[in-house]
């Protein structure tokens, strides 16, 4: 490159935009060593499941690297396996990457439609002396293998000539021959160390219809083939992934190096999200969806793109969430608190706050007016002034949640008991004066007096009650379906996992509860959220809600409930 020429490459690496991690390192240097004017990334998914939250770590880093070095950034779906891909698959990844809000604009690719480049790539590789037709069956490759300790026996096939070679692989194509009776390997080297460059299989005939290409091909290419051909092919510079690809960087090495001169991409990799309390595997998700153990890939339980956001978390959540992970070398475990404090910190300044009983018990208040409605001012965020204040009628009867009473108050318990004062919040002072209770000892009906100077839920005197409670007005109070989620398994880490993983699945990882919601939210749209005051957060159902009868998902509780019961 001319020294005068402008790099925005290297512009916005000296700029420092974002934050470094050691892949933007190794860029750095490869901007100031000249090798790389334009960053190209890509997230490669294989369209044979939806997207989790792992992919949004990838799809951040993919993205964010493009973007911090002004670079372009390719969606590519990695469709090279025709037995397990689907379009619905891919139209769910394609809406997830944008709702996180990576952009790839016109480039987007599919790796099927290169199959006729990576077939000419095979045949130089043939005509190069790199790659040869293998008639071992299944059993003799692995026993020609050899093992970590014992170098591999080079296959009676390996010398072949490159005409017979070039025949051959030309009439797998053709559909001469059965599944499973010939493949193509490279010619490296059968006593490497490395398992992964003992004359790998880069083609397989396979009479199957792939997706996108119908039945036109019979032989596949294999991923390790595949991956580092589509990467060339785009253009990519640096291409991310996680840390079990390691060991196949020899490969990817080799077999750029054998296809093509430099620049070529280069490899990276970083080590992959774990999350706690879940599974990432898509064989996993994908068995806990075919048998029913949650409703769909889209469940709010489920760890996926999807999930997460029918359950409510915002898209800018995750992308928090996953700057913070950043990229690094090493595999842990990431806490859901993490995840869990990044929402709540969101919400708590973004969500107008709702009053919402989920276990209700009437309260009477006898002294005040049986006919009369008040509305009263209730303030919609206190962390936000702009939001204002809303009203919310209230009346004798209402309803206030079960655990807020007791018939007998514990120390420190500053909420309903007989004697004791407290705020409706926004409304009144009220002072319990009896209960009244069923046959089941269950109490049906709290008795309050309210002070009707203490309007608005303000001291008249300057006497201070403890506690703050919220309420709905029985009279104007909607039923609403709420729906608690939880963790969707009861083991931190299900690498530890004895036996079946799915022994581990929370039971209580759903809870159905009928709510009286106060009216306002009646109207609540699909996708709305709202703190329930004193509860949690909630987010009105994309796919049950009906119009005026919304359902409410359970995103995140407004306390760290697991915490306090690990410490108890
Ligand atoms: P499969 O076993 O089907 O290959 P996969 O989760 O690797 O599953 P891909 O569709 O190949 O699925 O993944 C696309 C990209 O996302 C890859 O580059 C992969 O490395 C990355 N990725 C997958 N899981 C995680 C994870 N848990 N954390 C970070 N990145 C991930
Ligand atoms: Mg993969």
């Amino acid at each position: 490159m001319n020294e005068n020429e402008k790099n925005p490459a290297a512009e916005n690496a000296a700029s420092g935009n974002g934050n470094t991690n050691f892949i933007h390192e190794i860029i750095n240097a490869d901007i100031a060593a000249g090798k790389c004017p334009h960053v190209v990334t890509r997230f490669p998914p294989e369209p044979n499941g939806y997207l989790h939250i792992g992919h949004a770590k990838a799809i951040c880093l993919d993205y964010g690297t493009a973007q911090k070095y002004g670079g372009t950034f390719h969606l590519r779906f990695d469709d090279t396996n025709p037995v397990k891909e689907d379009t619905e698959y891919v139209e769910s990844i394609m809406a997830d990457v944008r709702w996180l809000g990576a952009e790839w604009g016109e480039h987007l690719y599919y790796a099927s439609d290169y199959f006729e480049k990576f077939y000419e790539y095979a045949c130089k590789l043939i005509r190069d002396g790199k790659a040869y037709v293998c008639e071992l069956t299944d059993e003799e490759m692995k026993e020609y293998r050899g093992t970590l300790t014992v170098p591999g026996k080079e296959s009676p096939w390996r010398n072949r000539s490159v005409e017979e070679n070039l025949d051959l692989f030309a009439r797998m194509r053709a559909g001469e021959f059965e599944d499973g009776t010939k493949v193509l390997r490279a010619k490296i080297d059968m006593a490497s160390p490395n398992i992964h460059m003992r004359d790998p299989i880069i083609y397989r005939i396979r009479h199957t219809s792939h997706h996108r290409t119908g039945d036109k091909w019979c032989i596949y290419p294999m991923y390790d083939f595949a991956h580092p051909l589509e990467d060339l092919v785009e253009g990519i510079t640096h291409s991310m992934c996680t840390l079990e690809f390691e060991i196949h960087r020899p490969f990817y090495d080799w077999l750029l190096a054998a296809a093509a001169p430099e620049p070529r991409p280069r490899q990276i990799e970083f080590s992959r999200l774990n999350l706690a309390y879940t599974v990432m595997s898509k064989r996993k998700l994908l068995e806990l969806v075919k048998e029913n153990y949650v409703n769909g890939w889209d469940d709010p339980r489920m760890p996926t793109i999807s999930g997460l956001r029918r359950r409510g978390v915002p898209a800018s959540v995750i992308r928090r969430f996953c700057e913070e992970l950043g990229a690094t070398k090493y595999n842990s475990l990431t806490d859901l608190s993490l995840l869990e404090y990044f929402i709540r910190e969101e919400l708590n300044k973004s969500c107008p706050r709702a009053m919402a009983v989920l276990d209700p018990v009437k309260v009477v208040i006898d002294n005040y007016p049986e006919d009369l409605t008040e509305e009263m001012d209730v303030i919609n965020n206190p962390e936000d002034p702009e939001a204002g204040t809303r009203k919310v009628p209230f009346t004798r009867e209402l309803y206030i949640e079960r655990d807020d009473f007791k018939e007998e108050a514990p120390k420190k318990f500053f909420r309903l008991a007989p004697g004791m004062e407290v705020r409706l919040r926004c409304a009144y002072f009220v002072t319990c004066t009896s209960f009244e209770k069923d046959a089941d000892g269950n109490v049906t009906t709290i008795h309050c007096t309210y002070d009707p100077a203490s309007k608005g839920g303000n001291s008249p005197d300057g006497r201070k009650v403890k506690g703050t409670i919220h309420w709905v007005s029985a009279k104007h109070a909607v039923d609403a379906e709420v729906r608690l989620y939880d963790r969707l398994f009861t083991l931190a880490d299900l690498g530890e996992a004895t036996g079946d993983y799915k022994e581990y699945l929370n039971k209580d990882s759903l809870k159905v509860v009928t709510g009286k919601i106060e009216p306002s939210l009646a109207s609540a749209k699909a996708g709305d959220r709202f703190q329930f005051e004193r509860l949690a957060y909630f987010c009105v159902d994309t796919k049950d809600s009906k119009e005026g009868a919304p359902v409410f998902n359970r995103i995140v509780t407004l306390k760290d409930s697991w915490a306090k019961m690990e410490k108890k």
